[in-house]
């Protein structure tokens, strides 16, 4: 690829339309999306979204998901003001939309809930996945053991030493964790291992994709079950304060909650929205995951996106503190957010996201998630140039429970093998 392409050239695009199928314009988000997939799976994706069209229009559908949501989920998250970090700014008021309160500890339960109802309606009773962390993995587990389906979870050989708590608990919930030999035994191989069972066992098989990447409709179906963020958010707002908020802020991996709590705000012009990538030890250095400051257009995982690739097109290492950050890609919507300008997009690093950890636990009683810590960190750039009258949203995506591990050996210099969550 050369260094100052636009987006208007996408090298890998025409060599892979040949390959597979393309979808034509249904499926993207401006040029962003698509349906990169081997041509087997294409009627399973056409099944998929023409199960998923009729559930959005079926009132039963939506009772059952909002059921669980709020009996099992524990929806409606609360929307805490977070009084000493806004006294500690002096500019703007801050809330934080609590997703680190739902069941498991995130929002990832948003969408396994309605993915699982969905593989349910569609009569699937094997579900597959993929996970690099393990929080994805978790979250579907949980939902498998709830409902009483098959769970079969494809995890890095490599991720199942480093996440060995996630790992025992997806088996405590009656999941089959396959280890994944090939390659860098990490996510990307998990997720090929995933796509190759879905290929063998598309008529059974229903598989519950993680954030807002993937082929269509897996970034719209996702980010649909994420919305209730944003609507809960746009309500709890008009209540506390009387008005929408000013700035929206979120981390982005693959962008599943950061397009949860966006999507509600697209249309409000007046409503500003941030998405935080990781910067990793800093956007020019190779020890990074910010695909938008560093990456360029390629597919990856059944779409087109922004992506971290070498001059080659084959797909470059990503690197974050936090695992759930830990990603080469980033879901097409958010690449079409980001070339409209709508969202804008910045780089934080392991080390501000680390402060942040410690100054939203000291400040505020709540360990945030290193991944939630990223968009916390923002605060430092953000919050001076504010006035007192300001409103900033934070969605707060998870608790830091499962990063005490790689917390603990940052600050206190202790080695605890197994969460480098
Ligand atoms: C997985 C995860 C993320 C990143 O995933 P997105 O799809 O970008 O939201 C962010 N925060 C937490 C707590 C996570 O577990």
């Amino acid at each position: 690829m050369q260094e100052n392409q636009s987006t208007a050239e996408i090298s890998t695009a025409p060599e892979t339309a040949a390959k597979y199928n393309f979808p034509g314009k249904n499926g993207y988000f401006g040029k962003f999306g698509g349906k990169f997939v081997p041509e087997i799976l294409i009627p399973a994706l056409d099944e998929l979204e023409q199960h998923y069209q009729h559930a959005l229009q079926d009132e039963q559908f939506k009772k059952e998901r909002l059921h669980h949501l709020r009996e099992y989920v524990g929806r409606p998250t609360p929307f805490t003001l977070c009084e000493r970090l806004t006294r500690h700014y002096g500019t703007g008021k801050i809330y934080f939309k609590r997703e680190d309160l739902c069941h498991t500890g995130a929002h990832k339960i948003n969408n396994t809930i309605g993915q699982v109802l969905l593989a349910m309606r569609m009569g699937k009773k094997r579900i597959i996945a993929e996970t690099g962390a393990g929080q994805h993995g978790v979250a579907t587990a949980t939902v498998c053991a709830k409902f009483g389906l098959e769970c079969i979870v494809y995890m890095g050989a490599e991720d199942m030493k480093r996440q060995k708590l996630n790992v025992d608990r997806m088996r405590l919930l009656g999941a089959d964790v396959r280890s994944v030999e090939s390659g860098s035994k990490t996510l990307k191989d998990a997720t090929n291992e995933a796509i190759r069972d879905w290929v063998t066992n598309v008529d059974s098989t229903f598989y519950i994709i993680g954030s807002a990447v993937g082929p269509h409709p897996y970034p719209q179906m996702v980010r649909d079950f994420h919305d209730v963020i944003g609507l809960e958010t746009e309500a709890q707002c008009i209540e506390a304060e009387g008005r929408d908020p000013d700035y929206v802020l979120a981390c982005v991996g693959g962008g599943s909650n950061a397009i949860g709590i966006f999507y509600r705000f697209i249309d409000k012009k007046h409503v500003r929205l941030i998405g935080i990538e990781a910067a990793g030890e800093g956007a020019d250095t190779n020890k990074t995951a910010a695909t938008f400051s560093k990456g360029k257009p390629g597919v990856l995982h059944g779409s087109l996106s922004y992506l971290l690739q070498t001059h080659q097109g084959q797909v470059e290492l990503a690197h974050s503190i936090s695992a759930g950050l830990d990603y080469p890609g980033v879901g097409p919507e958010h690449a079409h957010l980001y070339d409209t300008g709508r969202v804008s997009y910045h780089p934080v690093t392991d080390t501000q996201a680390m402060d942040a950890v410690k100054r939203c636990s000291m400040l505020e009683g709540i360990i945030p998630a290193i991944e939630t810590a990223h968009a916390i960190a923002w605060l430092e750039e953000l919050m001076p140039g504010l006035s007192k009258d300001d409103i900033v949203v934070i969605n707060c995506s998870g608790r830091g429970d499962k990063d005490m591990g790689t917390i603990s050996e940052y600050f206190y210099g202790n080695n605890q093998e197994e969460s480098k969550a």
